[in-house]
């Protein structure tokens, strides 16, 4: 069996290609008004790009922590409208998502590219939140374990135990996200514990469920053993939705049964 660590939760907000500078920051203030439970809990808010500088000067020595979308491998040079890790730590960022399925759909993301930026990241001393997830069809196929072992497999690949342990692993089914429909807890938790045991490093870091997680849906999914915490999109919001995300999910966290 593997050694599962029972760990601090976490919960990570992926805003997308959502607010302004001034909503950010009224975000902030307001998330900050309501006290949020981080005692028990690691909160990472990831807003774009545009509005990091200004998430973090309104965090100040909040516990709440910043988190980028995704960025480039490179430290500079010549990547139009690209971001690199010496510009997200210059603006405060200790996380990045990367391998996002959007990212992967819609910019042409390869499992080559992710594993570029996962090391890129690692060197750099930023955590990356490596996400994977099966499409509607596969899904439907009963390739799910095959194709999210794959895809880790592929992030990771040659990169050593010890550094993927430094990671974050998000399972996101692609045909739930955005839907208001999460996946059943008990199957997410079988897909990710395949991903747990499909690199060396894995069983000693966080995994994360992503897909319409909501503030009554997440102490169900962190109970389980494998779900370590969530990242969000649309719960992630507003600002009283993930204060309640962090509550509920410390509180499953320290109820969690081991197996
Ligand atoms: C996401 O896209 O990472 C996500 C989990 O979105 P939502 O929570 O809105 O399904």
């Amino acid at each position: 069996m593997l050694n599962v660590q029972k760990t601090r939760p976490l919960v990570a907000a992926n805003w997308k290609m959502h607010k302004t500078v001034g909503e950010a920051v009224a975000f902030v203030r307001e998330l900050l008004s309501l006290g949020p439970d981080c005692a028990q809990v690691d909160a990472v808010i990831c807003p774009p790009f545009t509005a990091l500088a200004a998430a973090r000067d309104a965090l100040g020595e909040s516990p709440v922590q910043l988190g980028a979308q995704t960025m480039w491998d490179a430290d500079s040079g010549a990547f139009t409208g690209e971001i690199s890790p010496p510009m997200l730590l210059e603006s405060g960022v200790r996380w990045v998502i990367l391998g996002h399925s959007e990212r992967r759909q819609f910019c042409g993301e390869t499992d080559e590219m992710i594993n570029h930026k996962i090391r890129a990241a690692l060197v750099h001393g930023i955590t990356p939140i490596v996400a994977v997830g099966d499409t509607a069809a596969e899904h439907a196929a009963g390739i799910t374990f095959e194709r999210v072992v794959t895809q880790a497999r592929a992030a990771f690949r040659g990169i050593s135990a010890a550094d993927v342990a430094r990671c974050v692993v998000a399972y996101e089914p692609i045909w739930v996200i955005g839907t208001g429909q999460s996946e059943r807890p008990q199957g997410a938790n079988a897909t990710m514990g395949e991903i747990r045991g499909a690199v060396a490093g894995l069983e000693r870091t966080r995994l994360l469920y992503g897909g319409s997680v909501e503030p009554e849906t997440i102490a169900e999914l962190v109970a389980q053993r494998h779900i370590d915490g969530a990242l969000v999109g649309g719960a992630g919001l507003d600002p009283r939705s993930y204060a309640a995300l962090l509550t509920n999910a410390a509180g499953a966290m320290s109820n969690r049964a081991l197996a």
